[in-house]
């Protein structure tokens, strides 16, 4: 076992002029699943993340707004929690570079870098917005690309062919704020100077080395990009200067003895990376300046592909120069596209992360489908919503959780959930079916995840294909199998205890619960693939997970109308409300939350209502369905259909409180019209029983009280 590292991971900071969007899910799912892998692997992180809070573009925003650009940065980085938590993206610390930390750095590496002569002041001609009475940042001045020509493109790079240039050359600018045409003013800006010689000779052999890991600090592609930027072996290079000073008005860090200079919000916003990790270690009691000095520390990035030019050339050479760490790693990805489209809100084809929670849609389900697409190279991952459906219903619930839940309660039922021994046989047959937990390891390491996962699928598969022939249920029927039943279910078992630990980077909340029911902890990676021992007790199955709803997926994407508030349950074979929800076997209603919170807004929705059963009948025809009249305290008593013939006698009930929800949607069935719903607890499991169980009011209630 390699010695443990230490690791300081962040992905881009998003600016903070707006909510984030699936784009930004995917980064950080992609970083969160290796930072909880690298945990797994006995390494310890420090996984930190910020906003970039400053640059016109949020002083434009936060004056159309009528607050101070503090004030709206707050409010942008309230939301970030809910975002975070609802995909179980669990940074250590989450920062803005508007931050003491911030300035502190920033100016520190400027004057550092000015001291090793690689910052000029210059004049400058810069545009002028004569409208809005103030110097244009680039991205509020359009044009076309002068090395391509594509049209309406921002002052600093051209997001059509990547090239990078000044504003100023441009063709055919215009003002994005005012639309009039720019005027060029004279103005004394400062500037690092990456076209020196000592820039360009570091930054030739930084993008070629390798980390401290040992493996390359950038993949092929990323590579050949900055050399190509780099000017191949043109002893002079190709690279120009950064402009990194702004003129007042502007929201930044001003430049330390320059007074109504600014710091370009791009000079800023790497350092908080920095500063973000500087707060972090004030509150957890970790020496900041020990942790950046320390060789040994590996500094990785996750970033897109739109920023690659600032994270390979700008930053490791100011940090070079600047006496600091470089990164170990920069990890690009591609963008994010909607089957095949680039997504964007305003054509419409955008997934909302936002949305994706509020419609109780799994976290983990997307976490998984992201991973299963991901891989190590700058590739654009298209979300496809039937790939997504088939993936995590075929993937998660038809292999991972039917492993258990066709295994685990003969276990508990008939050993008191004491595994036995595993079959040796049975476990070499498995070893042999996929590349081994060394090899997933090596898959993670490297980001792919795709291809880790098709290997831990395959381990599935083999699992699946042993319980298919040992036929578990069919053993339990003799009596005198018992061993062998045992035996099975616990070589079963093990087996799906390595698929949660294979598995938990990337779904922590499923695994989690996997793990509990298991009566285990998370432990580290070298557990995998060591058989528990003989008389571990693991828990009683419950619900996993469910299948994905293709409608939920439609209302997610826009195509459907948006359902009523689903219900738990379908009308007429009442399950439970309350209690897991997620217990159900009809599924061709609306999504069941698999552990998304709603609002108390959702819950206000059901018009849940006390009812007296006036009358109940069994209906022709139906060996499930009672007929019940319902008294909630209306002129005409309610019609309902409930699937409760099995546990109830007619007579019986009669009299009787009980809930319903008295606003579902009136239902159409073969019998009459269904006019709500009466709730009823059970098991989903019908091996644990088939008992269903009325909910019943305490006595004083009386008919259409409202419950809530
Ligand atoms: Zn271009």
């Amino acid at each position: 076992m390699a010695r443990p590292r230490t690791l300081f991971v962040t992905t881009a900071l998003p600016y903070a002029n707006g909510a984030f969007h699936v784009g930004h899910i995917m980064e950080y799912i992609q970083a969160d699943i290796w930072v909880r892998f690298q945990r797994m692997r006995g390494n310890t992180v420090h996984f930190v993340g910020a906003d970039d809070a400053h640059g016109a573009p949020i002083m434009i925003a936060a004056e159309k707004a009528g607050c101070t650009p503090q004030e709206f940065v707050a409010g942008i980085a309230g939301n970030r929690k809910t975002y975070f938590d609802g995909f179980h993206i669990a940074f250590d610390h989450w920062h803005s570079t508007d931050s003491p930390e911030n300035v502190e750095l920033s100016q520190g590496i400027y004057l550092a870098l000015k001291g090793a002569g690689l910052i000029d002041r210059r004049e400058i001609e810069q545009f002028y917005d004569p409208v809005k009475g103030m110097f244009l940042a680039d991205r509020y001045i359009k044009g076309k690309c002068p090395k391509c020509g594509a049209p309406d493109q921002y002052g600093d790079s051209c997001e059509v062919c990547g090239a990078v240039y000044a504003p100023t050359d441009l063709i055919e600018p215009f003002s994005a704020l005012s639309g009039a045409t720019p005027e060029l003013r004279r103005s004394e800006h400062f500037f690092f100077r990456l076209s020196d010689p000592r820039c360009v000779a570091f930054l030739r052999e930084w993008t070629r080395s390798n980390g401290r890991h040992g493996g390359p600090r950038l993949q092929p592609e990323v590579l050949a990009k900055a050399r190509e930027w780099l000017g191949g072996e043109d002893p002079q290079g190709r690279l120009a200067d950064w402009d990194i000073s702004r003129d007042a008005p502007y929201f930044g860090i001003e430049i330390p003895g320059e007074p109504g200079k600014y710091f370009y919000v791009w000079l800023d916003a790497p350092i908080g990376y920095l500063a973000s990790l500087k707060a972090y270690c004030g509150r957890a009691d970790i020496d900041f300046d020990a942790l950046m000095n320390d060789d040994t520390v590996e500094q990785v990035h996750f970033i897109g592909k739109d920023i690659i030019y600032f994270h390979v050339l700008f930053w490791p050479a100011m940090l070079h120069f600047a006496g600091r760490k470089t990164p170990d790693q920069v990890n690009v990805h591609g963008f994010i596209t909607a089957s095949g489209e680039k997504m964007s809100k305003s054509r419409g084809t955008g997934i909302s992360p936002l949305r994706y929670l509020e419609l109780g849609l799994n976290p983990d389900w997307l976490r998984y489908y992201i991973a299963a697409k991901l891989n190590s190279h700058v590739e654009d991952v298209d979300f496809n919503p039937d790939d997504f459906v088939a993936r995590v219903n075929s993937d998660l619930v038809g292999k991972l959780v039917n492993i258990a839940s066709r295994c685990s309660n003969f276990l508990v039922r008939r050993f008191g959930g004491r595994l036995g021994e595993p079959d040796p046989q049975a476990i070499a047959g498995f070893a042999a079916a996929w590349a081994g937990p060394e090899a997933v390891a090596r898959l993670y390491e490297q980001r792919d995840y795709g291809k880790a996962i098709r290997e831990i699928m395959q381990y599935a598969d083999a699992i699946n294909q042993y319980v298919d022939t040992a036929r578990p249920w069919d053993v339990a029927k003799d009596p005198a199998a018992g061993e062998a039943l045992q035996r099975i279910c616990s070589t079963a078992i093990n087996g799906f205890r390595d698929l949660v630990l294979l598995l938990a980077p990337v779904m922590p909340a499923t695994t989690g619960r996997a793990l509990e029911q298991l009566s285990l902890t998370l432990p580290g990676w070298s557990a995998i693939g060591t058989p528990l021992p003989a008389g571990h007790v693991i828990g009683p199955y419950a619900h996993l997970m469910t299948r994905i709803d293709g409608k939920a997926v439609d209302r997610l994407l826009g195509i459907a109308e948006d359902a009523p508030a689903p219900a738990a349950g379908g009308q007429g074979g009442g399950k439970a409300a309350g209690s897991d929800a997620a217990t159900r076997k009809d599924k061709d209603k609306a999504a069941v939350p698999g552990e998304g919170f709603v609002g108390i807004e959702d819950f206000a929705k059901l018009d849940l209502r006390i009812a007296r059963i006036v009358s109940a009948a069994r209906v022709e025809g139906s060996k499930k369905l009672l007929q019940l009249s319902l008294d909630i305290g209306e002129e005409r008593p309610r019609q309902v259909f409930s699937g409760i013939q099995s546990a109830y006698a007619p007579e019986d009930i009669v009299g009787r409180l009980t809930v319903m929800i008295a606003n579902l949607a009136p239902r159409k069935m073969k019998f009459g019209i269904s006019e709500g719903m009466v709730l009823s607890a059970g098991h989903e499991d019908p091996e644990r029983g088939t008992g269903i169980y009325l909910l019943s009011a305490d006595s004083g209630a009386e008919p259409g009280m409202r419950i809530g």
